[in-house]
């Protein structure tokens, strides 16, 4: 199998020899490779017109190092609980500790605050590995990094930097609360207000389907300060834990990724510092648009690696164990076209994810393109999980393997981070200003 994964994986310059497969990431110093796409700030002072072009799916060797160590971990600590994980509906906490200590939670944040100090293709390759495990721990990953991490990194002053940063990256979950009962894919529609006190600011309202609520103890809150306003009074805080009169009011029971837990948040009169605004007052829809911008290629990046789990668990199972008519059945070309097909499918979804992500990191406009990752990445894993149940007939559908898991847990791709119907609102918009004369 090692070798299918191999193959699919992105091709690296990373020799065996130098892969820290084991190594814990924030002790590991990005290497300076000789390839420009490396890490963000580097990338982004290059001059690209110098550069040849190569393949998209090229990893520098940091980015393989993590994908390697990653993949490691997931295998060996996740692996074994997964079905357990999921039967129970919860994450277990060795699993995030071990996230933790990996230095998985902190991949972008700089070294100085207790972070790999790696770039967002690093935490792409991260999210992918893990989803091919379990995209319960992907989505956490995923969350946590590209959202809670990134936000904070982007919008925050320096006293925000030195408060949150080193608990993000070495202890505590974040969580990022955009939607509410009344406003999903109208998310500047919420609710939740804001007012000013004397020396901060006063919450009050609820939020719904917050991921990693359970195992959070920083989140990131839209609410209006300012209704009249419209859009342009929402405004983002940070809320502890803890806080008096904030409070998680229900845990949902889900179709899939049921070891992440997604919850009902109230918050009564829930005051904050001053010092707990990110960003300025009214621009927190500018920071949501643009976060889940970014945030969109990650949740590309579950759905491909979900996709990939699902398609090596049928494999393997067509390949070495199942003889139907005398022959292992994933010998009947019937079969082998479709596992083809889809192993194809998989792999055109990974190129428009690093694709997307590489644009970022170039400072290029990616909006589209991550739209297009997310759009299609979803479509492939829905597709691809739902053939390989069926490849694997009666042993797909039971819950001894997890591809029924892998099943259930895809259509969570085309709803959050903005619905399948709401990337392709995004793309035509897009286009037709592109192509409108
Ligand atoms: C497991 C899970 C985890 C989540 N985690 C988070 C989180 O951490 N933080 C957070 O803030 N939110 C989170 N969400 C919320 C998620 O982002 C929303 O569910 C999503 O944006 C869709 O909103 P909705 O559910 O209200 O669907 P709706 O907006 O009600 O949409 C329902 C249907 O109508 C379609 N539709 C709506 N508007 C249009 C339109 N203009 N054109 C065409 N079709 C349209 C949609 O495509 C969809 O098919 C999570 C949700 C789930 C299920």
């Amino acid at each position: 199998m090692a070798s299918i994964t191999r193959a699919l994986r992105p091709l690296s310059r990373t020799t065996p020899s130098a892969r820290l497969a084991s190594k814990r990431l924030a002790t590991v110093r990005p290497v300076q490779s000789a390839y420009a796409f490396s890490t963000t700030p580097r990338r982004r002072e290059a001059d690209l017109s110098e550069l040849t072009p190569t393949p998209i799916s090229l990893l520098s060797e940091t980015e393989s190092m993590m994908a390697d160590m990653v993949s490691k971990f997931a295998s060996e600590q996740i692996g074994p609980k997964v079905r357990d994980m999921d039967e129970a509906e919860t994450m277990d906490p060795a699993v995030v500790e071990g996230l933790f200590e990996q230095g998985i939670m902190g991949i972008e944040i700089p070294e100085e605050f207790g972070g790999a100090g790696m770039n967002f293709t690093a935490a792409i390759v991260a999210i992918e590995e893990l989803a091919r495990i379990d995209p319960s721990v992907s989505v956490m990953v995923d969350v946590h990094n590209t959202l809670v991490n990134t936000a904070i990194m982007k919008y925050g002053d320096a006293q925000a930097h030195r408060t949150w940063l080193p608990k993000l990256s070495t202890s505590t979950v974040g969580s990022f609360c955009l939607s509410e009962p009344v406003s999903g894919s109208d998310a500047f529609a919420l609710q939740t207000k804001a007012e000013k006190t004397a020396d901060g600011y006063k919450i009050n309202g609820s939020k719904m389907w917050i991921t990693n609520a359970m195992e959070s103890g920083i989140f990131i809150v839209f609410a209006n300060l300012n209704p009249s306003a419209g859009y342009k009074g929402i405004t983002a805080f940070i809320v502890e834990k803890g806080t008096p009169g904030f409070s998680i009011a229900k845990k949902e029971k889900k179709l899939g990724i049921r070891a992440s837990s997604t919850c009902v948040l109230n918050f009564d009169d829930v005051v904050i510092p001053k010092s707990n605004i990110l960003g300025e007052e009214g621009k927190g829809y500018k920071i949501a648009i643009e976060i889940l911008n970014e945030g969109r290629i990650g949740i590309a990046a579950q759905m491909t690696g979900l996709a990939l789990g699902a398609w090596e668990h049928a494999a393997r199972y067509v390949w070495n164990d199942r003889k139907q008519f005398g022959q292992l059945i994933g010998e009947f070309q019937g079969m082998q076209h479709q596992i083809a097909q889809a192993y194809t499918e998989i792999a055109a979804a990974r190129a428009l994810v690093y694709n997307a992500a590489r644009k970022k990191e170039a400072g290029q406009d990616f909006v589209k393109d991550a739209a297009m990752a997310k759009l299609y990445a979803s479509q492939v894993a829905g597709r691809v999980a739902g053939s390989a149940v069926e490849w694997m007939g009666g042993m797909g559908f039971v819950r001894e393997g997890i591809a029924e898991k892998m099943f259930r847990d895809s259509k969570i791709g085309a709803i959050y981070e903005g619905t399948s119907n709401i990337q392709l609102q995004t793309i035509a918009k897009m286009l037709q200003k592109q192509y409108t004369n």
